[in-house]
């Protein structure tokens, strides 16, 4: 199977010392990889070597393509969105005003309306609210909007960062589910990082776990869901 994205030997970390220390990983076109991990393990890290946020050593690809040493902006133009940690809305900003920075490197003012009625289908609530301010928004709310924010781009690869932090069971049900049909309808792949292993593995078909920097286990969903160190920390039983 060809791979969207293809990572070797990824080192990257703040200032002098690497928090992520060689990481070989990869999401299949049209797939969805997860990397599991604890709380500063690496992942926000390695999401953001990826979408160049910051400057990794060793060799990222992008649909073949070396990005390692191209900006965000350039990274973005090539399909690759990027929904961080804590959401990342404007909060000043209306939904609507969101929605439009999220397409601000597109040059195609017809599929950037047709992306806004796509989104809105999506997620008919943000519709509803769009002048609302986004900070006034609930988190679940908040969290759709960062997601359809990053679909305006029309990326071919999604980089989800702990989609479901802070919200409740259902709402995390809802997001999860919603990530699917993306993935599933409209081929987009999607690189995510999470700690409920359990729900991630539910989506994703290749996994790795990230412990202190390393990927310590790497296969297919299957594989980690069956893997003892996985099943102990990780999915609780
Ligand atoms: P979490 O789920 O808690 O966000 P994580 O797996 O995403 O965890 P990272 O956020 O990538 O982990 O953090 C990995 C390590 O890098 C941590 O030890 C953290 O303290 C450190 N770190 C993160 N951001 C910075 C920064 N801007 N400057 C210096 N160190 C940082």
């Amino acid at each position: 199977m060809t791979q969207i994205l293809e990572v070797k030997g990824l080192v990257a970390g703040y200032g002098a010392s690497p928090i992520l220390h060689g990481l070989d990983f990869s999401v299949p076109a049209g797939g969805v990889a997860t990397i599991l991990g604890a709380n500063g393990a690496g992942k926000t890290t390695t999401l953001r070597a990826v979408s160049g946020l910051i400057r990794p050593a060793g060799e990222v690809r992008f649909a073949g393509e070396r990005i390692d040493r191209l900006s965000t902006e350039d990274i973005a133009r090539r399909g690759i969105a990027h929904v961080p940690d804590g959401r990342g809305t404007f909060v000043h900003l209306s939904v609507e005003e969101n929605l439009r920075l999220g397409a601000y490197t597109r040059r195609d003012p017809a599929g950037v309306a047709r992306d806004f009625e796509r989104v809105f289908a999506l997620f008919p609530v943000l519709q509803q609210r769009r002048r609302q301010q986004a900070g006034t928004l609930s988190g679940g709310e908040q969290q759709m909007l960062a997601i359809s924010r990053a679909l305006m781009l029309r990326p071919k690869l999604l980089l989800m960062d702990e989609p479901s932090f802070g919200l409740a069971p259902l709402i995390v049900r809802e997001i999860f589910r919603i990530m699917r049909m993306v993935n599933e309808e409209e081929g987009v792949a999607i690189l995510l990082v999470e700690q409920n292993a359990s729900l991630a593995l539910e989506l994703a078909s290749r996994a790795y776990l990230l412990e202190t920097g390393r990927l310590v286990v790497s296969g297919s969903a299957d594989e980690l869901r069956a893997d003892d160190a996985v099943r102990r920390s990780y999915l609780g039983y």
